[in-house]
């Protein structure tokens, strides 16, 4: 069942086997094979259930539903502006379907740095596989690849760089581009379609409008949750909820799991708990077409652009390349200038291509619970990634020229227009600050990084809270590094291996 906290008793209490607190890629993949296996498992999640029907395609209606503070999360300079997802299946709801194993060397030295015993290399292919396999993932054949991604790919070949198509985990797209506003068509195969219909087969619930505050804990021991009912407009707590449990997975990503931690006070010996976060921080650049790419039409991000990212230990290629998506207010607030000035830019809005490139990041950043309901994220990046994000600049603009861009403009302060391509070169030494550019982030990760040592790691290889028994993480926040790549496959694989782990714990 479906419950909306709303509609409970305010100061209730909810009393089940497991509870998982977050209803994204990661905490429903663990509660439907825990509810499989016969646990009662209760989700808490403080946005909405949207159901396809109600993905009305308009931007200013469903961003405010889909996306924490309504797209507008911000680093506490001010510097970057974080995406994350609310709402039954967490950003899955509304992400672009990209699905992309981490690679084999990244695997082997998190296994070398991290100890991670329990889940060595060789448990990532089947996992894989299995997380492929559920969510019908496929390649997105060619022809089917729209004229914004192609300008990608023209710009790539005609460099002689590597590049390629992408998979997805959609069935039965139309191509009507709405992904980011959720899918009105349900061709996604998310969390929501994949993993809550299989919890709630077995048994199991899902309370929306329910936002964890402190997890419960005595003698060493997780007892349960206390939460709040909150309107999900404008959270605001409007009642309490308690809920009893033996066993308790924080799944509420990569901020909101290290934000709970350390409100709860649990012990952390390595301090590491919202110490590491990383986010894959990106600039873009927008390039202007004589003939219309109408970027809106057809499946976003398709293909990549994959030469200026190479996973070798201490390599300085760290950016990996795609074609950014844009409705129009999304553009809107990117583009620089006001008045006609800005008129005028968006008047080209149907000529222009927009690439982002995501930076590997090295930079630790910090998450600090706010109150009951709030976060901040100090995320200040370190001078090579600094470098590397103004490197990102100088190549989508070669790549945009490249594939016949009249001119490129780079949205930063002064705003810089270029109309030659020997212009671009000079990006290199644009300062990467938040007085001069805004950067955007739609991949927090890795901030409470697993690790077997517990004098180091706050989590172990299984998913286990070294300090709390009976106290789980199944999200974003156990990567031990940056991915460099989109990070959902890998957060369902984790699920899985979570999921069968607190099982097999009993
Ligand atoms: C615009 C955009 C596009 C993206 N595109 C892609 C893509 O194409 N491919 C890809 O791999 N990745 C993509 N991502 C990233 C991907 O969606 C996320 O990495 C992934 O969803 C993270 O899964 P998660 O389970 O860690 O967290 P989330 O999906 O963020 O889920 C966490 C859930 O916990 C809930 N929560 C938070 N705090 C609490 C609390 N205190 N109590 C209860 N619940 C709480 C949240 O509301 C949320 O529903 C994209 C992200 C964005 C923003
Ligand atoms: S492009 Fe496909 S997956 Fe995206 S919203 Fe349209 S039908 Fe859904």
């Amino acid at each position: 069942m479906i419950h909306d906290a709303r509609a409970l008793r305010p100061g209730g209490r909810i009393t089940c086997d497991l509870c998982v607190i977050g209803s994204g890629p990661g905490g429903a993949t663990v509660a439907a094979l825990a509810a499989e296996a016969g646990l009662k498992v209760v989700v808490l999640e403080p946005g909405d259930y949207i159901t396809p029907g109600q993905m009305n395609q308009r931007e200013e209606q469903m961003l405010p539903r889909l996306l924490w503070q309504a797209g507008a999360r911000m680093s506490t300079d001010h510097g970057t502006r974080i995406h994350q997802g609310k709402g039954v299946g967490g950003s899955s709801l509304h992400n672009l379907n990209l699905c992309k194993r981490v690679p084999p060397e990244l695997l082997e030295r998190w296994h070398r740095d991290r100890h991670l015993e329990h889940l060595p290399p060789a448990a990532w292919g089947p996992l894989y596989d299995e997380a492929e396999r559920l969510l019908s993932v496929t390649s997105v054949p060619a022809e089917a690849w729209n004229r914004h991604n192609r300008i990608l790919q023209a710009g790539t070949e005609a460099l002689g760089w590597r590049g390629g198509g992408l998979a997805h985990n959609r069935t039965g797209c139309l191509g009507s581009g709405f992904c980011e506003l959720g899918c009105a068509f349900d061709a996604k195969n998310n969390a929501a379609k994949v993993f809550i219909p299989r919890l709630m087969k077995a048994g199991g619930s899902v309370v929306t409008h329910a936002q964890a505050v402190r997890l419960d804990t005595r003698d060493g021991r997780v007892r349960g949750v206390s939460a709040v009912i909150v309107d999900a407009a404008d959270p605001q707590a409007v009642g309490t909820l308690e809920i009893v449990a033996p066993r308790v997975c924080v799944s509420a990503s990569a901020t909101g799991t290290p934000a709970l931690l350390l409100r709860s006070g649990l012990m952390d010996p390595g301090g590491e708990t919202g110490r590491r976060l990383h986010l894959h921080p990106a600039v873009v650049v927008a390039g202007d077409f004589d003939e219309p790419v109408r970027a809106w039409e057809g499946i976003p991000q398709t293909y990549e652009c994959t030469e200026q990212l190479d996973f070798a230990e201490g390599s300085d290629k760290r950016l990996w390349i795609v074609p950014a998506f844009g409705h129009p207010m999304g553009v809107a607030t990117m583009l620089p200038g006001h008045g006609e000035a800005h008129a005028a830019l968006m008047a080209r809005f149907a000529h222009m291509a927009v690439l982002v490139a995501m930076l590997h990041d090295e930079t630790n950043g910090r998450v600090d619970p706010d109150g009951d309901l709030g976060l901040t994220i100090d995320y200040r990046p370190t001078p090579p990634d600094r470098r590397s994000l103004a490197e990102g600049l100088v190549h989508g603009a070669r790549l945009l020229f490249a594939a016949g861009a009249r001119r490129v403009i780079v949205p930063m302060f002064p705003s810089r227009i270029l109309d030659r391509p020997e212009q671009a070169a000079a990006l290199a030494e644009v300062s990467i600050d938040p007085g001069t550019i805004s950067l955007s982030a739609v991949h927090p990760m890795a901030s409470v990084p697993m690790g077997d040592d517990p004098r180091v790691a706050a989590v172990d290889s299984r998913g286990r809270h070294h300090q709390v028994e009976g106290l789980w993480i199944s999200d974003g926040s156990l990567f031990p590094t940056s991915i460099g790549g989109p990070p959902q496959l890998s957060i369902y694989a984790l699920g899985l291996h979570v999921g069968r782990q607190i099982v097999a714990a009993g």
